[in-house]
């Protein structure tokens, strides 16, 4: 069994983007800069927001976070987006979710420019991901993908089930990885709550990435001998002392890393990749490689 080290291979990818950042500075080029919105005081997106400001810091790239507060109107939001879209210096902006119930999700990720969209969360980017066209491809998935070709993991003919349908993971990792290109080629079976027989499902994968979001859901039982094992699941468990929890996959790692070939493990596996990913993309929007 190898363990998939999303650390390491996370650390390896930062320095490459560092590189680059570097090479456009040497060059006379503007710093890559990503902006951040972060709507209200909810503790996981301030503590996600910080990561990718210190991300970026570490990389050589600028980053601006947005502060606003969770009483703002949608249209106060839109008006924030639209003054960043037209921001020459800001490559790419990322508006942290959730958002406060009154606002309309998906109406604020339309009014992000397809260009700016590093998240990948725009129909656009999405319409263009699925086809095959160069699109910005949301962290997760991005990150997954670049994880199984780091490790030169076959996918091809391969039949992979996916489980959990959202549209930040499941959605998007599911077509990728059905997508005509390497890691792809794969036969998948995108697996929901409605889902019958999951476990007969998952016993004929070669390759299994569970995001449910349910600790320790998937069992040795549900896997066959041999198989690669994705956890996307990151569940915050408190551990009793004050302000502590620990971290929680969706695969019962100890039972199931035993019959498999690869496993993530939780923490260190699809987490840092996800993390590097946003980088990647904000590169990527700094060099206008996606829209020109
Ligand atoms: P979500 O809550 O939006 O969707 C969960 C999906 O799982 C749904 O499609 C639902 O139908 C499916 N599901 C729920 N119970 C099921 C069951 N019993 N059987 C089969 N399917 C079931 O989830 P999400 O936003 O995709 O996140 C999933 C998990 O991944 C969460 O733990 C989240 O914290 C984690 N996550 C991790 C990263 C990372 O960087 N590692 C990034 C995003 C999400």
């Amino acid at each position: 069994m190898t363990i998939l080290d999303g650390k390491a291979t996370a650390a390896a990818l930062k320095k490459e983007i560092a590189q680059a950042v570097q090479h456009i500075k040497d060059n006379g080029g503007k710093t890559p800069h990503l902006a951040a919105i972060l709507v209200g005081n909810d503790g996981a997106s301030e503590t996600y927001v910080n990561s990718k400001e210190r991300d970026c810091r570490e990389v050589g790239m600028n980053s601006t976070v947005i502060r606003m507060s969770a009483a703002i109107s949608a249209d106060e939001l839109l008006q924030k987006v639209d003054e960043i879209n037209r921001n020459d210096d800001i490559d790419g902006l990322i508006v942290q979710l959730p958002l406060p119930r009154h606002i309309n999700e998906q109406q604020i990720i339309e009014a992000i420019a397809p260009a700016k969209d590093v998240d990948g969360f725009h129909p656009l980017n999405v319409g263009r991901m699925v086809t095959g066209l160069p699109s910005y491809v949301s962290a997760t998935p991005d990150g997954i993908v670049e994880l199984l070709a780091h490790y030169n993991i076959e996918t091809a003919g391969k039949h992979c089930v996916v489980i959990g349908r959202s549209n930040i993971v499941g959605k998007p990792i599911a077509n990728l990885l059905a997508l005509k290109a390497t890691p792809g080629d794969c036969t998948v079976t995108l697996c929901h709550s409605r889902t019958r027989d999951l476990k007969s499902l998952c016993l004929q994968a070669d390759i299994i990435i569970a995001a449910l979001g349910k600790p320790e859901f998937l069992t040795a039982d549900m896997v066959r001998e041999g198989a690669v094992v994705i956890d996307v699941g990151i569940t915050r468990i408190p551990t009793g002392t004050e302000n502590k929890f620990r971290l929680v996959g969706d695969v019962k790692f100890d039972e199931v890393s035993l019959k498999c070939r690869y496993i993530t493990p939780v923490p260190g596996g699809v987490g840092p990749m996800t993390r590097v990913s946003l980088l990647k993309n904000t590169l990527k929007a700094a060099k206008k490689e996606i829209f020109g």
